[in-house]
């Protein structure tokens, strides 16, 4: 089985829950290059990834070559996925591929997706269509096979078509194809713009009259993939539909740093706000039981005074430990709960459960201080919830100024990760990046002692540092790395808000 996906203009989720779901199964996966990378990584580990890139000027046999390849794989029972840029029938050479099937015998399915006319109309606020001056729309390609006149576009005729022209392909002839339309009678007034990578963080667009095109064009170095759209209907909104390039942090490229399946809330705000997103997990937690310990502790659940959080992936690991041991929230029982910062006490707050001490900066060591000064640990039990790193502090504090009595219980470890495994390091070595954001000590620290792998290539963006609060900007100082951007504690939303102050300006 082939199926012929179209996988949409660019931005990943503008592909169709049909490609995901495709994509997500397949065992052969048939690219070109105008499919997001990004895309890829929703094929399982097993699937075999061929590259037919097609580069101007090569493409009989290449073609001829693809068709092969699907035959091939699909005749070995394999269900193959072969993925192309917008809609697979728009300008995409689908027929052919259908044909050489055909002739094979093997069953295919086609999946729509967004053409980059649409995609591109819609990301730059240009409408296709208006009730007053817009009621037809065309599609054109402006690279023309000239060996086969018939295949050419006579765009002196289309002057005269009215409505909206969306045409594909049509930089490398721009002037040519101005040329024939003003040529067939359009007025050099007629509103025209151009929309290069659409849908895309590094999408640029020129909005302005025919006969300024070209070299509005060229001002703004605009090059393909690219789609001119003329006809009155796009000159309705003007400024008002610059609602993909005006967003905060459009055009910022940011480095999460954060453990797998721990960056989502972040991500999808600075994405929202229009930042691209690089994924370098720079640490894995390991989860660390020592089943003794843990028994011990639940056994004694409810002669605990105070419960001490430092860190969310703590307090989600003693969650989980507790539900398996216990089943019911009920065996918690009357400890008060303490936690380093909001994104802990979240945790908690989802159990219903009441977070009683939250330190304005968070640090394990004001996180004691707070405590100290609440004047309830004088022989009280108090279990400090932790990971590998960082737990010291706290307990001395506990322990010699509020003389508590202290038990520990570690759920987890904090590991570096192998940097040179991880799939986006490569685009962020070519490209760089605008800040890199620190979420803890352990990811800087990792950071720094891998820094020779993490190095960018000459004319990569130089990105700044950010930090999560103070104690990772300490660790971050005291090996040379200048903090630029700081929380006062580690809060999603307070990074979001930084990074907006910082980079809207
Ligand atoms: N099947 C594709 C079109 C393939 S032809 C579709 O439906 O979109 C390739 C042309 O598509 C490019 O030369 C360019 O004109 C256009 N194109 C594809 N992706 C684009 C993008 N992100 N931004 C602007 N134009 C794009």
């Amino acid at each position: 089985m082939v199926y012929l996906v179209g996988a949409g203009p660019g931005e990943p989720k503008l592909s169709t829950l049909r490609a995901k779901e495709l994509l997500e199964q397949c065992d052969v996966l048939v690219y070109d290059n105008l499919a997001n990378p990004e895309l890829r990584k929703w094929v399982p580990p097993t699937c075999i990834q061929i590259d037919v890139g097609k580069s101007p000027g090569r493409h009989t046999l290449e073609q001829r070559d693809i068709e092969k390849t699907l035959v091939e794989h699909a005749s070995e029972g394999k269900k193959v996925v072969r993925l192309k840029g917008g809609d697979p029938f728009v300008f995409g050479r689908c027929a052919e591929e259908m044909l050489a099937l055909d002739v094979a015998g093997i069953s295919y399915e086609i999946v729509p997706g967004v053409t980059a006319a649409l995609a591109c109309a819609g990301y730059a606020g240009l409408p296709l269509s208006h009730r007053e001056c817009g009621s037809t729309i065309s599609f054109l390609t402006g690279h023309e096979d000239l060996s086969k006149e018939a295949l050419r576009v006579d765009f002196s005729k289309f002057a005269k078509v009215g409505g909206t022209l969306c045409i594909y392909m049509g930089m490398s002839k721009l002037e040519e194809i101005i040329g024939k339309l003003l040529e067939g009678g359009m007025s050099p007034d007629i509103p025209a713009a151009i929309v290069s990578n659409g849908t895309l963080p590094h999408q640029r667009k020129v909005v302005t009259n025919l006969s300024n095109l070209s070299l509005a064009s060229k001002k703004e170095f605009l090059q393909a993939p690219a789609i001119v759209f003329v006809g009155n209907a796009i000159g309705r909104v003007g400024q008002k539909g610059n609602w993909f390039e005006s967003r905060p942090l459009f055009g910022k490229r940011f480095v999460l740093t954060r453990p797998v399946g721990q960056v989502s809330k972040l991500k999808f705000k600075l994405e929202n706000l229009g930042a691209e997103i690089l994924e370098l997990p720079l640490i894995k937690i390991l989860p660390s039981e020592d089943k003794k310990l843990i028994a011990e502790v639940f056994a004694g659940i409810a002669t605990y005074d105070w419960s001490v959080f430092t860190s969310a992936n703590g307090a989600r690991e003693f969650m989980r430990l507790f539900f398996l041991a216990f089943g019911d929230i009920r065996s918690f029982g009357p400890m008060r709960i303490a936690c380093v910062g909001e994104g802990t006490a979240e945790v908690f707050r989802k159990y219903n459960l009441e977070v009683e001490l939250i330190p304005n900066t968070s640090t394990a060591e004001n996180l004691a201080k707070d405590l100290v000064a609440t004047d309830s640990l004088d022989s009280a039990n108090v279990l400090i919830v932790t990971g590998n790193r960082n737990r010291e502090v706290l307990v001395q504090i506990l322990q010699d100024i509020g003389h508590a009595i202290v038990d520990t219980l570690p759920v987890y470890e904090t590991d570096f990760s192998d940097v040179t495994e991880i799939p986006d390091l490569d685009r962020f070595r070519k490209q760089g990046a605008d800040a890199i954001i620190f979420t803890s000590s352990s990811t800087a620290l990792s950071y720094i002692e891998q820094e020779e792998d993490l190095s960018l290539e000459e004319g990569a963006c130089k990105p700044i540092y950010c930090s999560f609060g103070p104690e990772t900007s300490k660790t971050l100082k005291e090996n040379d790395l200048i903090v630029k951007l700081e929380c006062t504690k580690p809060s999603i939303d307070e990074m979001v808000m930084v990074l907006v102050e910082h980079f809207s300006m």
